[in-house]
């Protein structure tokens, strides 16, 4: 019973999707491969950018969790020659949350972008929320099309840009940072109200609407935001021409 259990165990770690964590912070990346190892993931870490390449190469990750500071060649290069040969999905850390702005402004092509400290369950989550997405059958060809300026409180789409109020921009930050994963109302109230301020539902609901009204006039005929009956809220790019009611 012990050998077939085993068998079995090992057969599904050879077929688990492996991902390699460049993170020169060993302590971090230890910690993040045991909870992707729990999530049934296979790991491989390495703590410098010279070898990302080459070790790429040879064992072709499902998906790539890269540093933004690292020793010897940094997340940016790394990132922009995976880009050049490989679309393996890639999720960029950073340790500073104004830097994301400049990287997406670069347009380096990663995946996700997730700022530290992170809570490693959080970061599993971003990492299922990736694959699911990359390895979705008949993925519509949509790159995202908003750029979130949180210096300025300001959102930009092609070359047109608008304002948006310090809570509708927590809002869209919130759920723009895990396209397809559903917020509760509960969630957004925490993210939004950090002095854990009294607000009801309807509150959310109408600064959401604000939000959205705002978003049609920058991306007239995308709906970006969805609400989820029963659930929350969910960030998606889907085509429009679905025929689909949204709420709100
Ligand atoms: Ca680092």
């Amino acid at each position: 019973m012990h050998s077939i259990d085993s068998r079995e165990q090992a057969m599904k770690k050879e077929t688990a999707p492996l991902i390699l964590i460049v993170e020169d912070e060993v302590r971090l990346a230890a910690l993040v491969a045991d909870y992707l190892k729990a999530a049934g993931y296979r790991v491989h870490h390495l703590d410098t950018g010279p070898p990302v390449l080459d070790w790429i190469r040879a064992a072709r990750p499902a998906l790539i969790l890269l540093d933004l500071m690292l020793p010897g060649k940094d997340g940016l290069t790394v990132c922009r020659e995976v880009r050049a040969e490989y679309q393996i999905p890639i999720i960029m850390t950073t340790a500073r949350v104004e830097e994301i702005d400049r990287l997406l402004g670069l347009e380096l092509g990663a995946d996700d972008y997730v700022c530290k400290p992170y809570s490693p369950r959080e970061l599993v989550a971003r990492v299922k929320a990736v694959l699911r997405r990359t390895h979705a059958p008949c993925k519509p060809e949509t790159s995202s099309p908003l750029i979130l300026l949180a210096d300025r409180l300001r959102v930009r789409a092609d070359s047109r840009e608008i304002e948006l109020t310090a809570v509708e921009f927590a809002l869209l930050e919130t759920l723009h940072s895990v396209p397809g994963r559903i917020f509760s109302r509960d969630h957004l109230m925490d993210r939004i109200y950090r002095d854990h301020r009294v607000v009801s539902d309807r509150t959310i609901d109408s600064h959401v609407k604000k939000l959205r009204r705002k978003l049609a006039e920058l991306l007239p005929g995308r709906e970006l935001i969805h609400a989820v009956y029963g659930a929350g809220y969910r960030y998606e790019e889907q085509p429009t021409a679905t025929g689909e009611q949204t709420q709100g």
